[in-house]
């Protein structure tokens, strides 16, 4: 490979990997899986040119040095297509014996791309590069073939940034939690709190949840963070609790990934009895894109914490996709209206009509429900006009510390 360089032709680089092929080695075995890779290394040969070359590079990566007059999208294009196939062969488990059994076996592939000298001019830079590119195809679920560039580069570096960040926080105790009043409309009598996480650096300064919970997202830091945020919250609001007289809610975000994971349920369920928590109190906040990962475990997840008395709101409501037909189908008890909903209300008839809609709807479904980010007076007005029943929002109060929230909850218990 060195030799190009030597010489200083251009030519691409293409990094590939079997991302399932652990899953491929643990059902045919590790003899079976070598088998396995030299078909998919075959079929990679066939999609180049005499001019091409291919290496194996670790386990499950394989390289090719496309020659400068090579048409490299094609060639990628056709060895994407190996994905569509299902790949029979004929191999024997155990070495010592020579009973044969068949397999069928599909492959997933992400590939990364980069350029010489376009985007690298030595070795090494071209190889954390493709590196780069790779990591990122390996994310995406559609287009998974990824060409580098800066942007790349800085999105990874954003995110190693705030990994460190979210490691160090959970390491070091730099996370709270403040509390958003949540009030009925009608008499701004006090409902219970929105949970909303921060992280104060030793120098004094606050990251918002923007900066750190997507990237927690995208790594499986934010199971981390949700058990963490559960766990406080329950422990920070069962003394809100031991003086209010009528329930007060706690209600805490939780991520698409740990409400569409099995065992979550059980998991808040053994929380809330450790903690001896009142399950009716508590309330999960679940986003409407949570139904895009596992539908069927999310479902399951719900049933079983609604059959336990936990209450659940769907948070962001209205800018996503999730169907009429689907929430039909789920016992959730709060509708969450989004606030980009809610900030044209005065100025657009259009939103106003989509408000008071989804008001009836949810309504129609059993479901109270809440208008969040709500600024001013005339937002209220509206929102009373359409019966809504509850309100979150600087309008009321912003989100507060933990002492503030427990002097307010214990006022409503007087
Ligand atoms: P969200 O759950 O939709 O929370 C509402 C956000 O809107 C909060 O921002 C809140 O402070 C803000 N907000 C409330 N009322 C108003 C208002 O009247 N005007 C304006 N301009 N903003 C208002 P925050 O705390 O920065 O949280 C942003 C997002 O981060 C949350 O959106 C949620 O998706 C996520 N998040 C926050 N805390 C947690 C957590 O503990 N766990 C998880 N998984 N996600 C969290
Ligand atoms: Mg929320
Ligand atoms: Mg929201």
């Amino acid at each position: 490979m060195e030799d190009k360089f030597l010489i200083g032709k251009p030519f691409t680089l293409a990094c590939i990997e079997i991302m399932n092929f652990k899953n491929i080695n643990g059902m045919v075995g590790i003899q079976a899986g070598d088998l396995i890779l030299k078909k998919a290394s075959g079929f990679f040969k066939g999609c180049i040119t005499d001019e091409d070359r291919l290496y194996r590079m670790t386990g499950v990566t394989f390289m090719i040095v496309f020659d400068e007059n090579s048409d490299v999208e094609t060639s990628l294009k056709k060895i994407m297509e190996l994905e569509k196939k299902q790949v029979d062969f004929v191999y024997s488990k155990d070495p010592e014996n020579s009973v044969q059994e068949e397999q069928t076996v599909c492959y997933k592939l992400a590939i990364g791309i980069s350029k010489f000298p376009d985007d690298a001019k030595d070795f090494t830079t071209i190889i954390r590069h493709v590196d780069i590119a790779l990591a990122h195809a390996q994310n995406q679920t559609e287009n998974k073939v990824i060409t580098y560039n800066e942007e790349l580069e800085k999105e990874q570096q954003k995110q190693a940034e705030a990994d460190r960040l979210i490691t160090e926080s959970l390491e070091k105790d730099w996370f709270y939690l403040m509390y958003q009043p949540q009030f009925t409309l009608e008499e701004k009598k006090l409902r219970g709190f929105e949970t909303l996480i921060r992280c104060k650096k030793p120098d004094g300064s606050i990251v918002s949840p923007a900066f750190f919970i997507p990237a927690a997202e995208k790594s499986n830091l934010i199971l981390k963070i949700d058990d963490y945020v559960l766990k406080r919250a329950i422990n920070e609001s069962k003394k809100m609790l031991e003086k209010t007289q009528e329930l007060c809610t706690i209600s805490v975000n939780i991520s698409a990934k740990n409400i569409s994971s099995e065992g979550f349920a059980e998991k808040v369920i053994d929380l809330i009895e450790k903690a001896n928590f009142q399950p009716e109190c508590l309330e999960i906040e679940i986003t409407e894109y949570s139904f895009v990962e596992s539908l069927e475990v999310t479902v399951e997840n719900i049933n079983k914490l609604r059959a336990h008395g936990v209450q659940i709101a769907l948070d962001d409501f209205g800018t996503g996709y999730t169907s009429i037909a689907q929430v039909m189908n789920l016992p959730v008890n709060l509708l969450k209206i989004d606030k980009s909903l809610i900030d044209e209300i005065e100025s657009s008839q259009k939103k106003r009509n989509l408000v008071n809609s989804i008001i009836s709807m949810g309504h129609i479904m059993n479901c109270e429900v809440i208008s969040e980010g709500v600024e001013n007076e005339q937002q209220l007005d509206i929102l009373r006009t359409y019966d809504c029943d509850f309100i979150q929002g600087y309008v009321w109060s912003k989100p507060i510390e933990y002492n503030a929230a427990l002097e307010l909850s214990h006022d409503k218990a007087k």
